[in-house]
């Protein structure tokens, strides 16, 4: 389909721009694969208008960077001879995924097809640790993740770190400011033992909606991704692409006024919704010490039925929902997606969430599913680095080396 103007001369072609055409064709036939396949080639040929022998050519050269293989297939059910289906390659590259939580590591290997084959997650306290030294763990976690994927065929492609701070645009992989591991202006590279592994970091929200995107299979979706790990951080995408705002800062709804006299917030404001739904405010106001996970101990002190815990989660989704209340009015979502710890409280959170949109969301329909927990939970920002690079491979497989 959306080959079809590509093939038939769509674009100029000029000399120069040949090159340039068939990466594009590279990734029209990729992109029919991962939309359809397994596909013949002769089904390739009819899903992208390309002719059969542009096709076969184009095949060559991805089975050649190991991005697709080309099965025998049994006849089905018809004579003659069998046929040959062609799949995306889940023992070639691959999506390193790595993130770095206040209280946690973990890493993640997806082959071409999403799926994760490497998982690795270590629970321990970064917040307020040397930069460098925390970089310098999850080099290794990563590393033994690639060595695991190895011994499955696999080799990684791309790297992308989740990180729960501020990773403006533009080129160096800066993460500009993380206050809840202590971090400014730190650069991953200049602490990676290995400057040819060096991750690219991005802000874990944006990782975890991207995630539900994929999982969702709802490309053009508009929504907001809300999560919650020691601060509160939210994605917007809007038709399907991530909106970063004019210099990366889009999404910090955790400072969002929800009282305007409440108490004060480190950030300098007051009243903000991080110190009524954010990690450390649910379990002061529970009476409950942060020791070991938090979000297991609250999740096991509401299901035992504990008053404390059950009203600080419902004070919780009140403020959450006020703050969601504005996000819906001022952009007209599709949908909310509670993701991260939010999504394993989310049967303790969503009535109160969902009874304050329902007060606050007056001026357009807002039916109560709209608002959804993240199947994904707190697994969404390292698959969602996994998986960028698999979307990256997908969108332009010319990058792969040949073999
Ligand atoms: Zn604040």
């Amino acid at each position: 389909m959306a080959g079809t103007g590509r093939a038939s001369g769509g674009v100029e072609a000029a000399p120069a721009s040949q090159q340039g055409m068939r990466r594009q064709n590279l990734a029209v036939v990729m992109g029919a694969v991962a939309a359809h396949g397994p596909l013949s080639r002769a089904d390739v040929a009819g899903q992208t208008g390309l002719t059969r022998p542009a096709v076969s050519s184009l095949v060559d050269e991805l089975i050649a960077r190991r991005a697709l293989t080309e099965a025998e297939t049994a006849p089905s059910g018809r004579v003659g001879r069998p046929g040959r289906a062609l799949a995306l390659n889940d023992r070639g590259p691959a999506g390193l995924g790595l993130e770095i939580g206040v209280a946690h590591l973990a890493a993640c290997v997806v082959d071409l097809r999403g799926a994760p084959r490497v998982w690795r997650r270590v629970e321990q306290a970064n917040a307020g640790r040397p930069a460098g030294q925390v970089l310098a763990e999850a080099a290794a976690l990563g590393a033994e993740a690639e060595s695991e994927a190895a011994v499955l065929g696999l080799w990684v492609a791309g790297r992308v770190m989740a990180v729960p701070g501020v990773v403006p645009d533009g080129p160096g992989g800066l993460v500009a400011n993380a206050p809840n591991l202590g971090w400014q202006t730190v650069r991953p590279a200049d602490h990676w033992p290995d400057p040819d592994a060096v991750p690219e970091p991005e802000n874990e929200a944006n990782l975890g909606a991207l995630a539900e995107q994929r999982q969702q299979g709802r490309p053009a979706e508009t929504f907001v991704h809300v999560s919650a790990e020691a601060g509160i951080g939210a994605a917007l995408v809007l038709g399907g692409r991530l909106f970063r705002g004019a210099r990366g800062f889009a999404g910090e709804l955790g400072h969002l006024p929800v009282h305007p006299e409440g108490p004060p917030c480190p950030c300098g404001a007051r009243g903000c919704l991080e110190q009524y739904a954010g990690e450390a405010a649910v379990l002061r106001e529970a009476g409950l010490a942060g020791a070991g996970d938090p979000v297991a101990l609250l999740t096991r002190r509401a299901r035992a039925g504990d008053a404390a815990t059950l009203r600080a989660l419902d004070r919780a989704g009140r403020a959450l929902g006020l703050a969601l209340a504005s996000a819906v009015n001022l952009i007209d979502p599709d949908a909310l997606v509670l993701g991260g710890a939010y999504a394993e409280l989310a049967d303790w959170l969503l009535p109160p969430v969902r009874a304050e949109l329902a007060a606050r969301v007056t001026v357009r329909p807002w039916p109560p599913e709209a608002v959804r927990p993240s199947a994904l939970g707190r697994r969404g920002p390292v698959l969602g680095a996994a998986w960028s690079t698999v979307h990256r491979i997908i969108s332009d497989p010319a990058q792969l080396p040949a073999f």
